[in-house]
C-alpha cells in the first residue's frame, strides 16, 4: 500500500537550489518543506552501490533524526560508452572546487580514447531516485530518466552540472540552452522533460494529493 504525504516534510538536501525546486513542486499540495540544512541534519555518507540506495540512506537518516516524514533524491548521468560512468559517482567527477567543465572535459576525453564520435556510440542518461522515509520504517521510492546523446563543444549557460553537454532525444537544444521552466517545469508551463521531473511525477501520482 502506497502512504500518502502529509503536512511537513524533511527535504533532505543541504544544496538550496534542489531545496527550491522541491519547495516549489510541492506547494500546490499543502505541503510544509524544511530542510535538513535548516534543521542542521548531518549529511549521511552516500555508500550504496545505485541512485536509489543513495537517495534511501539520506531520506532514512533524516526521518530517523527528526521522527518525521523525509524526502531525498539521489542522481547522475551515466553514459553508455564509457560503462555507465560517471554514474552515482557524477557529482565527486567534478572534484571539491565543483568544476564542471573539468567533469565534462574529462568525459569527452574518455569518449575521444574510445572512438566514440558519431552520436549512436554518445549515447546517456540523467537518472533520478526519489525516496520517502517515514520514522516507522515504511519507504516510496521511484526512479526515472530522460535519454539524449553527448555533444562537444557544450552548448548554453543555464542548467548546471553536465547540462551543457546533455541533448535529449527529440529535441535540438542541450539542457545548458533550455529554461529552468523548459527542463524541469511540469505540464502546462514545463515539458516535464527532465529526470528530476519524470520522477516527481510518480511520485506525486502515488503520495500527494492536489489541494
Ligand atoms: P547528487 O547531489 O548526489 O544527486 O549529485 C548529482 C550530480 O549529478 C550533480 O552534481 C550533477 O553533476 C549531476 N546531475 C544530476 N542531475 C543533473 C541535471 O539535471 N543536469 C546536470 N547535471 C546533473
Amino acid at each position: 500500500m502506497h502512504r500518502r504525504i502529509t503536512g511537513k516534510l524533511v527535504i533532505a538536501t543541504h544544496n538550496p537550489g534542489k531545496l527550491a525546486e522541491m519547495k516549489e513542486l510541492l506547494a500546490p499540495y499543502g505541503i510544509e518543506a524544511v530542510s535538513a540544512g535548516e534543521l542542521g541534519l548531518p549529511e549521511p555518507d552516500e555508500t550504496g552501490n545505485d541512485f536509489r540506495s543513495n537517495a534511501a540512506i539520506k531520506a532514512i537518516a533524516a526521518a530517523q533524526a527528526t521522527k518525521l516524514p523525509s524526502f531525498a533524491d539521489d542522481s547522475g548521468i551515466v553514459v553508455d560508452a564509457l560503462d555507465g560512468a560517471p554514474g552515482i559517482y557524477s557529482a565527486r567527477w567534478a572534484g571539491p572546487t565543483k568544476d564542471f567543465t573539468a567533469a565534462m572535459t574529462r568525459i569527452e576525453r574518455l569518449l575521444q580514447e574510445r572512438g566514440a564520435t558519431t552520436p549512436d556510440k554518445r549515447k546517456a542518461h540523467f537518472v533520478s531516485a526519489l525516496c520517502v522515509a517515514w520514522p516507522d520504517d515504511h519507504l516510496e521510492e521511484v526512479e526515472a530518466r530522460v535519454d539524449g546523446t553527448l555533444v562537444w563543444p557544450p552548448r548554453g549557460t543555464a542548467g548546471f552540472g553536465y547540462d551543457p553537454m546533455f541533448l535529449p532525444n527529440g529535441h535540438d537544444r542541450t539542457f545548458g540552452e533550455m529554461t529552468s521552466v523548459e527542463k524541469h517545469g511540469l505540464p502546462p508551463l514545463g515539458l516535464g522533460l527532465s529526470h528530476r521531473a519524470r520522477a516527481f511525477v510518480k511520485l506525486a501520482e502515488i503520495c500527494l494529493e492536489p489541494r
